[in-house]
């Protein structure tokens, strides 16, 4: 048994009075290690520290910066083997997703220690004779970072990378199902140089760590991604704080696949199969809505099922598995309940939605393809977050883009069709954040905007250059020669 991992405070590694397992889902009497949980005084602590670090880090030079970043995505990349292994035993995604999902963090850290160096300020004459007008940028202060347990160390990476690049000092709670990913990635960071307090970890539940990060008034901006119910808390904490809080979310997705009956099958047969159940459906992006007009339906839906029969769900680490456990055992229950909600709609069960017994005792399920039905179903309105999926039959193309707008969600949209004037128009008309022309709702570049509209985000985007738009705050200094 290894020593319980601890929090990361004022530069020190710092036990918790209170530590949680962290159970492999495809094996689980595989215990990936024992993590502390944290309390409100440790959040207290890491606040103290990462304010009392602010003055010099945000004040530091750019390259200091670009150097750590450069640093420690080098690590990331030399060790993405392993800490996919990690991810993939933590979180229930394959070896080759935890490694890509790695592989994106790295990335995401090469890209903001390049950023650092490129940060520029506007200047301008006034309307005043004599006075000269000055646009910068500048880092907030300290940033609490919430995050989910779908994406273990991506999500980590693209909060903390932008927030340290232009000069913020962070406080970061991961997933309490997930810790082990972001441990490594604030461990790599921390060895890369980093001044103490500039990078925290604090672990543990949300209802403690995360809900007195929102409270603390030294914490002058909170970003959050996860479920809408626990965003709204968010916002509403962040707003009620004195002094208010700058605030951003990134939440749920009812994420729609239009198939046209021009698209090339075999095309549109692996967008929704990757879309809707590749990573096990856990991604916000994830087609859970397929909406198919009359003339293909029949056919896809039958390609759909028999691509669907020749995928392996197995233990996440072993090789030839497509699609690795659910998380747990309370996201296990929540999918097999939509599965009973589907049935009981009226929709048609066309494929999987069992349990399944595999040689480790594991959160195994086939996936599930419902067909039969309509957008105002339940299991077509609300996130499920697993490998669950409805096929809606619409008679043309304006149906199917009415049908994919009707949604509380907006994160991502896609489209399957050969056809010019169909791709143009749904990409200018979708509702969505982030709209795919042929390709998967999900699996997007790390160098772009990432981010929805209506119920899916609130606040500026996340990634690329567009995050600057959060992680710093804009001053205009006016100065007569
Ligand atoms: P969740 O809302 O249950 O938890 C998210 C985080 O909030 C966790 O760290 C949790 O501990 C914390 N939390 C819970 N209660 C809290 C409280 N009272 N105060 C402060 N923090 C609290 O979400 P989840 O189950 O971890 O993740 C799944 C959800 O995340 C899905 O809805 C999914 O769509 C969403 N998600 C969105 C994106 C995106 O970028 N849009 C990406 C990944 C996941």
């Amino acid at each position: 048994m290894t020593a319980p991992f601890r929090n990361l405070i004022a530069g020190e590694w710092t036990a918790a009075s209170d530590t949680s397992p962290n159970v492999n889902p495809s094996n689980l009497s595989d215990v990936v290690g024992d993590y502390a949980r944290g309390s409100a005084a440790d959040v207290d602590a890491a606040v103290a520290a990462a304010k009392a670090a602010f003055p010099a880090w945000s004040r530091s030079v750019p390259y200091a910066r670009h150097e750590i970043l450069k640093k420690a995505a080098a690590e990331v990349f030399a060790r993405k083997e392993e800490l996919g292994r990690l991810l993939a035993r933590e979180e229930g995604k394959t070896l080759p997703e935890g490694i890509g999902e790695v592989t994106r963090a790295g990335q995401i850290l090469e890209f903001f220690a390049a950023e650092t160096i490129r940060l520029a300020g506007e200047t301008l004459p006034s309307v005043r004779p004599g006075v000269g007008v000055e646009v910068t940028r500048e880092p907030l202060g300290v940033i609490g970072m919430i995050t989910p347990w779908n994406f273990p160390i991506a999500i980590p990476a693209w909060k903390i990378a932008p927030a340290l690049a232009y000069g913020n000092c962070v406080v970061i709670k991961p997933a309490e199902l997930v810790p082990g990913s972001a441990w490594a990635l604030v461990d790599i960071l921390h060895r890369a140089g980093l001044p103490a307090g500039v990078l925290n970890l604090v672990m543990g539940k949300g209802s403690v760590v995360g809900q007195r990060l929102l409270e603390h008034p030294d914490v002058t901006a909170i970003t959050f991604t996860g479920s809408v119910g626990t965003g709204r808390r968010v916002a509403k904490a962040a707003i009620d704080c004195d002094p208010m809080k700058k605030v951003q979310l990134e939440m749920g997705g009812k994420n729609p696949l239009v198939v046209l009956d021009d698209a090339d099958l075999a095309v549109a047969v692996e967008t929704a199969v990757n879309g809707a159940f590749f990573s096990t459906g856990q991604r916000c992006t994830a087609s859970s809505r397929v909406i198919v007009t009359e003339g293909i339906h029949d056919r896809f839906v039958e390609a759909v099922t028999a691509r669907l029969s020749g995928l392996v769900v197995d233990d996440a680490l072993k090789a030839g598995t497509h699609i690795g456990p659910v998380v747990d055992q309370g996201q296990l229950d929540q999918d097999m309940r939509y599965v009973e909600i589907g049935r009981a709609e009226g929709a048609k069960l066309a494929f999987g939605g069992e349990r399944l017994n595999r040689e480790t005792e594991g959160f195994y399920l086939q996936p599930a393809l419902f067909t039969e039905c309509t957008n105002d179903m339940r299991i077509s309105r609300e996130e499920i977050f697993g490998p669950v999926a409805s096929v809606i039959r619409v008679k043309d193309y304006d149906e199917a883009l009415a049908v994919a707008n009707d949604t509380p969600f907006g994160l991502s949209a896609g489209i399957c069709t050969t056809s010019l004037k169909y791709a143009s128009h749904f990409k200018r008309n979708s509702e969505a954040g982030m709209v795919m022309v042929n390709l998967p709702t999900a699996g997007v570049d790390f160098h772009v905007p990432f981010g929805g509209r209506k119920g899916s985000s609130y606040g500026p985007r996340e990634q690329g250059s567009y995050a600057r738009e959060f992680f710093t705050i804009v001053k205009t200094a006016y100065t007569l020669a």
